[in-house]
């Protein structure tokens, strides 16, 4: 057993002083005793709080980030966009082997421990051989995502992606998306495997996620959704083009076809949703799913601001996810958030509950939402620190510029305000001490690694 303490602990009902956490064999929190420090302690810190669940990520696209930040990728229409910016991830794509999946996902979940977050849902879709063909373990290449987990220690809900056209209505996969495309047999297989090859890992489920509405069939959608009972995301109403094609194809908007086509409830985790009417923000809303936003990678796409305030106002859960992993960062995600809101609205504080219920800390409200609505998504006991969940842990710098003399809440709002990720000082995974002095401890040896790798993919 290992016993953490901490002179303040932020645990389900708030704030508490002096608070010892036990963590038994297996990683699970199995006692939290508030008052006084024992002796026996393996670890004392000042603040400690649950680690944040990464709801959404494309790990290899890390390799990519900031390559395609300047004008001129497009495909001759004018304008970049998201589109054009796709082309670029196609052609990156086509050239990426098992083991440079290993050596960049190892560099992004060490970056997200860092960071603060403690686990990721992982929207992979990249699995077929470079020839288009499948490995002869078809799930190769899922097995590097679920090694590069184990090697970085980070929680993991592994949602293999199912991809059958490039198009609304069953348009067939282009040469660009040879890699992702499986029928539901083959897809069935892949998850069998990936499932299997991730059973000895503690801290890792694994789901499904049909890519989007615009890659898979209505029929595919049914035969899929009976091969998990665990988690299942969605790519969904990111972009306006994406809106008026599936209208153009089914007469109906994204969300709304999906709520009334699919069983969508708290399985579900709906990744963007951005462009949404008010009648689908109540209907995602009361179906118990999940939104599942990345403020950063939407802003660098230019998808768009979601309705986060009329979206929470209507009992909506949300999470946040670093999708295209451009910058990795807890704090800059949530801030983020919330400022799209303010230069919306041209208010402040646009997502903190109202004083009186809480402290009224913007920080805060964003933290209760993103645990509580990150652990749903990932489909596992995370994001609280009480006895049978997972020792998933972060501890704040008590002496950080933009901590220091401030305490509870006030320590969120400098970490997500005014901080970086060098507030997040020490992390523990279901009670392994990964980062210590805010770097992670195979940090040197992942950094080799990817450079290798990308020395050896980015050279057009
Ligand atoms: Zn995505």
């Amino acid at each position: 057993m290992t016993r953490l303490y901490f002179d303040h602990c932020l645990l389900p009902d708030g704030w508490a002083k002096a608070v010892s956490i036990d963590v038994d064999a297996g990683g699970q929190i199995s006692a939290v005793i508030q008052g006084g420090k024992p002796d026996d302690v393996s670890f004392s810190g000042a603040i400690a709080m649950p680690g944040v669940p990464n709801c959404h990520s494309h790990a290899f696209q890390r390799a990519m980030a900031g390559l395609t930040e300047m004008r001129g990728q497009s495909d001759g229409s004018g304008d970049d966009s998201f589109w054009t910016w796709r082309d670029l991830m196609y052609r990156f794509v086509d050239r990426i082997t098992p083991e440079d999946l290993l050596a960049i996902a190892s560099q992004a979940y060490v970056e997200m421990l860092e960071s603060g977050f403690t686990s990721v849902a992982e929207f992979h879709y990249v699995h077929h051989a470079a020839s288009h063909r499948p490995f002869d373990n078809i799930a190769e290449m899922s097995l590097a995502i679920i090694q590069a987990a184990r090697e970085t220690g980070l929680g993991l809900t592994l949602l293999p992606v199912f991809y059958e056209s490039s198009g609304f209505g069953g348009a067939e996969v282009g040469e660009a998306q040879a890699r992702f495309a499986n029928t539901p047999d083959m897809f069935g297989k892949l998850v069998e495997s990936a499932t299997k090859a991730a059973q000895d890992l503690p801290n890792a489920v694994v789901g499904i996620a049909p890519h989007s509405l615009r890659a898979v069939t209505p029929d595919g959608l049914a035969e899929i959704l009976k091969l998990s009972d665990g988690p299942i995301h969605i790519h969904i109403a990111e972009q306006q083009r994406e809106v008026d094609d599936c209208i153009a194809w089914s007469g109906a908007r994204p969300v709304e076809w999906l709520l009334d086509h699919a069983p969508v409830d708290d399985r579900w985790c709906l990744v963007h949703a951005t462009h949404l009417t008010a009648t689908e923000l109540a209907g995602l809303a009361h179906s118990g799913a999940v939104a599942g936003l990345c403020p950063i990678t939407e802003a660098n796409l230019g998808d768009g601001i979601f309705a986060a305030v009329q979206f929470l106002d209507r009992g909506g859960r949300l999470a946040i996810g670093s999708d295209s992993n451009v910058l990795i960062s807890v704090a800059e995600e949530l801030r983020l958030l919330e400022y799209g809101q303010r230069l919306r609205d041209q208010g402040r504080n646009r997502l903190a509950k109202p004083k009186g219920s809480t402290s009224g800390s913007t920080g805060r409200s964003l933290i209760d939402q993103v645990l509580a609505g990150g652990a749903q998504a990932a489909g596992r006991a995370i994001g609280k620190i009480e006895p049978g969940y997972r020792a998933d842990i972060i501890s704040l710098d008590q002496n950080h510029p933009s901590l220091v003399a401030r305490n509870d809440d006030a320590w969120l709002d400098g970490w997500i305000f005014a901080g970086a990720n060098d507030c997040v000082q020490d992390v523990w995974v279901g009670g392994q001490h990964l980062v210590r002095q805010s770097r992670h401890i195979a940090r040197e040896m992942t950094a080799k690694s990817y450079a290798n790798a990308l020395k050896k993919l980015v050279d057009f």
